[in-house]
């Protein structure tokens, strides 16, 4: 099966347009955050993070809270792994792991005493269900006894599981555990791919896993996909397509492989005879954006599609959707409490990330200190820039009226520079200008990242002193 990557198709809300993705794809950062954490720096320290959460606590009212706990824990090591995680069989390392997370959660919630009340929680990895689930109990527990947390119906709870360390009882346990949102590492269900990439993940134990999250009812099954990746052709992935598409999860995301072996270890060890090549690559996504349309799946934005009637494709339509560390969201911009070892926390206008090694943790909080390793105090450009970004991901558009009535600045002087360039993304189609809006087109929206550069202020500073291939992964 081959799919051209010549042809421009028109699907429902993105054009696959293989000419302009093979001229513009360049690396370049996600935006899961602006400014991007690797410009956080070691200056940024304790104090200031008890400082953002005093200015937290001075804006006064009622601010929901997002929680995300860092659980790095893998028995096996995947070798397309970008993740900060340790690979190992001794659970033991998780319980003393989980005393101090515990640790971290109380001083955090004597910090919030009364600001606690918390609408969204992700567990993320490494493996969370790397716990067993007494270790679970205990720590949902724990974060229960330091936090308020908003009814089911009206909070976002998710986790990340890998099927293969979960039973469809464990998925129901999570389900009672509070859990209301799954998401489930697949990446491909070809055989010879699982081998090449060390993730061998039978596929009838996954469907078990989708099956027991409908049964236990949680609100939203997601799938992540890897496009890309060693041995896949566009006929293995037109097969996991459609295992993917007969599963029916509410959501799913199709990330691109990122090759960086000089930053990865595990990924030294794929072969890169085996890997596809760039325009084969682009046949994939052309074909993973037509097969999910045609299933009735929606482009998000940014690797992700949706059913139309999941809460992130509502949420979109209505412009309400958002984006933070751990992706897309339907919560407003809530300050996020992170633990754990690497965890990333954002709490008014600054970012704060933890030390990334077990041992710098443990004596941290040995000492009776947040673990807090480094991290940004955003200046007014930083938060306009933020919010601009912020809008383009989700929304594919700005207000430019709103915004000067948001921020003491007039658009076309402040960002003369910027709608310079934007202008020629313009003449190549990617948007459309005018005095009210920016505007993302349907061809455009496949490279919002390189939209999103041209705000980007710090990348610009950096790009003279570094070579950006070095650091980020294709827009595309
Ligand atoms: S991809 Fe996930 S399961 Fe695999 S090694 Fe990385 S963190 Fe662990």
């Amino acid at each position: 099966m081959t799919v051209s990557t010549t042809e421009s198709s028109t699907t429902q809300n993105v054009v696959f347009d293989a000419k302009l993705i093979s001229r513009l794809s360049q690396s370049g950062p996600r935006y899961t955050s602006y400014p991007t954490a690797d410009r956080f720096t070691e200056s940024f320290h304790y104090r200031d993070y008890l400082q953002a959460v005093a200015a937290a606590h001075a804006r006064g009212g009622r601010h929901p809270l997002s929680l995300y706990i860092h659980i790095p824990f893998c028995d096996t090591v995947c070798y397309y792994c970008a993740c900060n995680k340790i690979v190992t069989k001794n659970h033991e390392k998780a319980a003393t792991y989980l005393g101090y997370l515990k640790r971290e959660i109380e001083m955090q919630g004597r910090l919030f005493t009364g600001f606690n009340h918390i609408e969204q929680l992700h567990f993320g990895g490494g493996t969370p269900t790397y716990l067993s689930d007494a270790q679970m109990d205990d720590l949902m527990q724990h974060l229960h006894r330091w936090f308020q947390f908003a009814p089911d119906e009206a909070g976002e709870y998710s986790i990340e599981v890998d099927p293969r360390t979960v039973t469809p009882e464990r998925v129901h346990r999570l389900r009672a555990q509070g859990f209301n949102r799954i998401s489930l590492g697949v990446q491909d269900f070809d055989a010879d791919v699982q081998k090449a990439v060390n993730r061998i993940q039978p596929e009838d134990k996954t469907l078990a896993v989708i099956a027991a999250a409908r049964a236990a009812q949680f609100r939203s099954v997601s799938i992540d996909l890897i496009y890309g990746l060693p041995k896949q052709t566009i006929f293995t992935m037109a097969q996991t397509l459609e295992k993917v598409v007969a599963a029916n999860p509410d959501r799913i995301a199709v990330y691109h492989y990122a090759h960086l072996p000089h930053l990865f270890k595990p990924q030294r060890r794929i072969n890169e005879a085996d890997m596809p090549a760039a325009d084969v690559k682009l046949d994939m996504l052309a074909l993973c954006i037509r097969r999910l349309n045609q299933a009735g799946y929606v482009y998000i934005g940014m690797d992700h599609f949706a059913k139309p009637t999941d809460d992130l494709a509502i949420a979109q339509r209505q412009g309400r959707l958002h984006r933070n560390f751990q992706g897309y969201s339907t919560q407003s911009d809530l300050d996020l409490l992170s633990f754990g070892v690497s965890a990333i926390g954002a709490v008014g206008a600054s970012y704060s990330q933890n030390v990334k090694t077990l041992d710098a943790y443990y004596e941290h909080l040995d000492k009776g200190e947040l673990p807090i390793a480094r991290g940004f105090k955003l200046t007014m450009d930083d938060l306009l820039r933020r919010f601009i970004i912020q809008m383009l991901m989700c929304n594919f558009e700005l207000s430019i009226r709103s915004l000067e009535q948001a921020y003491p600045i007039t658009f076309s002087s402040y960002f003369a520079a910027e709608l310079d360039k934007l202008q020629e993304l313009a003449e190549l189609g990617l948007v459309t200008l005018d005095e009210e809006w920016i505007s993302v087109t349907l061809k455009g929206r496949l490279l919002i990242r390189n939209v999103c550069m041209v705000f980007d202020r710090h990348l610009r500073e950096a790009r003279s002193l570094q070579s950006e291939a070095q650091r980020y992964s294709k827009t595309v």
